[in-house]
């Protein structure tokens, strides 16, 4: 029998015997993921998991991927969790997870549309963090610190605000595995204090190929059918969480993205255009 935590490779074969499985953060086109949702969702298909498509602060590929599973047979049946990723202006991310589409829609429009830069793909907002978590408790939604130990970090928000960021965090991403080890590690020993959080894991995937290397699992005899009882199984703590942070050649992959953007500032680059013409 699996633990709650498994720091391990995923092994979907293993696992579908006994459980459901989504990954519940991944990005495609609509931020700043290399795939489309077609691709995404084929890929979910093929490796028998569900998914939540979490763009950076966007839910038009969330949206579309609902679309094509209600009217495409080629999609039919697969299991999938509006939800989306948001930044905030102090540099921590959120991930929201949501059983209706239209509940995403309404907390995009008002809690993160107005507010999102027109940085690289969206990527960034001037959402305040304490705000945004506030904001949680108007929607019927589960909110999940992401990656919370890369980037600025848990500590950075601790010591910068006045309010207490445990007390309004609903769960933690507890395996991301599309971030080095120590991230991974780092919230672990933290969560280790705690009596029985609500963790996730996922893969963080900007690219197919990293889809499932990090899933959130609910026992098959829950008899999970749709988003709700899937967020309502994770709410109450019915899951364990499966991932293993994947080699680099991998993560090199998963941040093609990064590559492109570094591309684009070149050719744009005065330097360059003087070269060039
Ligand atoms: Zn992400």
């Amino acid at each position: 029998m699996y633990d709650k935590i498994n720091n391990q490779i995923v092994d979907l074969n293993k696992l579908s015997k006994g459980y459901i499985s989504v990954d519940l953060h991944c990005h495609t086109k609509y931020s700043d993921g290399v795939n489309t949702v077609e691709k995404m969702l084929q890929t979910a298909k093929d490796l028998g998991i569900g998914l939540a498509i979490t763009d950076h602060n966007e839910v038009l590929g969330s949206r579309y991927a609902e679309k094509l599973i209600k009217t495409n047979e080629k999609y039919k049946d697969i299991l999938l969790i509006p939800g989306i990723e948001v930044s905030t202006k102090e540099g921590d991310d959120f991930l929201f997870y949501f059983s209706k589409s239209e509940e995403l829609l309404k907390f995009y429009t008002v809690e993160v549309k107005p507010y999102r830069l027109k940085r690289y793909m969206f990527t960034g907002t001037t959402i305040n963090v304490e705000k945004l978590l506030d904001s949680a408790k108007n929607y019927d939604c589960l909110m999940i610190a992401a990656h919370p130990f890369v980037l600025k970090g848990f500590f950075s928000i601790q010591r910068e605000n006045t309010f207490d960021l445990d007390e309004k965090i609903q769960g933690y991403e507890a395996i991301n595995s599309g971030i080095p080890n120590f991230g991974n590690s780092r919230i672990q020993r933290y969560l280790s204090h705690k009596t029985n959080p609500i963790i996730t894991a996922g893969s963080d995937a900007h690219s197919y190929k990293m889809l499932g290397t990090g899933v959130t699992c609910i026992p098959k005899n829950l008899n999970i059918k749709t988003a709700k009882d899937f967020i309502d199984a994770v709410r109450s703590k019915n899951n364990i969480i499966c991932g293993k942070t994947v080699r680099l050649g991998r993560l090199t992959i998963n941040h093609m993205f990064f590559y492109n953007f570094i591309l684009n500032k070149i050719k744009k680059s005065k330097i360059f255009r003087k070269i060039t013409n």
